[in-house]
């Protein structure tokens, strides 16, 4: 049976970090990096449409959910620093979007992936590809690793960095929960996070496909949450988008409101002053076109339909307060909505192993020494634009030197 100093279970962003980090430190053949699916890192791939959003220098706990207080300065600004001082290490240099996003300068997922594993490579990490691993137990002071093909590994120390639920395509069969329950863990409850928002089919099937500029507000509990501008685009029985997104993070496993301002750049009165305009100028206008001006033509159609401006009524016949309320329908869309319970659009898992049964400054398991975990399967996950990944990237850097022996820099 093959036996190594360190063995991290799962090549995804955290893994490989981890296994860079901590292969930096050891004699080269100390590190075995183990991956379930075929090549390592194919999620990582599918990050930022391919272009990998790798992190965010407008980095801070309000763009985290879960366990934030366990993770105390971890998420602070300065961590930035730590994992681009990684990536230069590596050769990987970047760019910086208006939002703070922080992409690889090629713009290419590839090139992020590619370098750390020559990176790891260049250090000595051997990977096991298909080593599915089922089994993770301690044994002689360190652990005995199985994998579905029945293959075995003893490693000294071992740094799970599974990944989640979420996108199970770019994942491998077997998650890591079921490892880190039978070493001595709790795994709260898990959820889809980042992902499109449910909403009545008889809201958005009519506008699907389509696609609109709003500023999107999300309602819950009587009050506003949380509101971001963007694209929103409609499907059937859905909204998505990234700003919708980042409503689903903060709506957790509730019902809520979605109200979507379509006219951001006008207020109420200054719409009802313009619709107020054109029934003057345009009475013979019918008054199913009253938004054709100002929105998207589709969803305009859709609303005054919802206003019950149909068939032959022309605009001079509305009243002021039709034109008002409709001025406020475009201000103020409000489509009822519910979290999505699918796997397959989430872009993280919210939940998994308390943050509280790790200690945060090297990810050692305060549950079974020589246990480390980094990445998407803790509790604790972030906003799009670069976050989910800065967690993988810093924890995965933390646990690697921790787990090779080294101080944490
Ligand atoms: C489409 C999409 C786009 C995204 N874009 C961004 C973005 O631009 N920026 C951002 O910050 N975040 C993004 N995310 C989220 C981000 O990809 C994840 O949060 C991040 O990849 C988590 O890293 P990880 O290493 O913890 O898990 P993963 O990257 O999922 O890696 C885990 C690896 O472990 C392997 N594995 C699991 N169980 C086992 C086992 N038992 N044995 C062996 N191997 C195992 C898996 O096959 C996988 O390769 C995106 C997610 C999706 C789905």
């Amino acid at each position: 049976m093959e036996r190594v100093r360190l063995a991290i279970v799962g090549a995804g962003a955290a893994g490989l970090m981890a296994a860079y980090a901590a292969a930096r430190r050891l004699p080269p053949g100390s590190v075995a990096l183990l991956e379930g699916n075929p090549k390592p890192g194919k999620k990582l791939l599918a990050t930022g449409n391919g272009r990998c959003n790798l992190t965010n220098t407008h980095m801070g706990p309000a763009h985290y959910h879960g366990d934030v207080e366990a993770a105390g300065g971890m998420l602070a600004g300065d961590s930035v620093g730590r994992v681009l001082g990684a990536f230069s290490r590596l050769g990987v240099l970047t760019r910086t979007d208006e939002e703070g996003r922080v992409y690889p300068y090629s713009l290419q997922a590839s090139a992020v992936l590619r370098a750390l594993w020559q990176g790891c490579e260049e250090q000595g990490v051997s990977l096991l590809c298909g080593f599915e691993t089922t089994a993770a137990q301690p044994h002689k002071g360190g652990f005995l690793l199985s994998s579905k093909a029945g293959g075995r590994l003893w490693a000294g120390r071992c740094v799970l960095a599974c990944g989640g639920m979420a996108s199970p395509r770019h994942s491998c069969g077997e998650k890591g929960y079921g490892l880190a329950q039978s070493l001595g863990h709790t795994i709260t409850e898990l959820r889809p996070s980042l992902t499109p928002l449910s909403c009545p089919r008889k809201d958005a099937a009519p506008l699907k496909g389509m696609r609109c500029k709003a500023r999107a507000a999300l309602w819950a509990a009587g009050r506003e949450v949380w509101a971001e501008s963007g694209e929103v685009l409609f499907g059937d029985g859905t909204v998505s988008g990234i700003c919708i997104f980042q409503l689903s993070a903060r709506l957790g496993g509730r019902q809520g409101e979605v109200v979507l301002d379509l006219a951001q750049d006008f207020t109420a009165q200054g719409l009802t002053a313009y619709f107020t305009s054109l029934q003057r100028e345009r009475p013979a206008l019918l008054a199913r076109e009253l938004f054709s001006g100002v929105l998207n033509l589709r969803v305009g159609q859709h609303l005054a339909k919802q206003l019950g401006f149909v068939g032959e009524r022309p605009l001079g016949s509305l009243s002021s307060g039709e034109l008002r309320r409709a001025a406020g329908m475009a201000k103020g869309w409000r489509l009822p909505v519910g979290p999505c319970t699918s796997w397959e659009g989430a872009q993280v898992t919210a939940g998994g192993v308390p943050l509280a049964e790790v200690d945060c400054r090297t990810m050692g398991s305060k549950k079974q020494p020589g246990l480390y975990l980094a990445g998407e399967m803790l509790d604790l996950d972030g906003d799009c634009g670069g976050y989910n990944l800065h967690w993988a990237w810093l924890t995965g850097l933390a646990a690697g030197a921790a787990a090779a022996g080294a101080s944490i820099t």
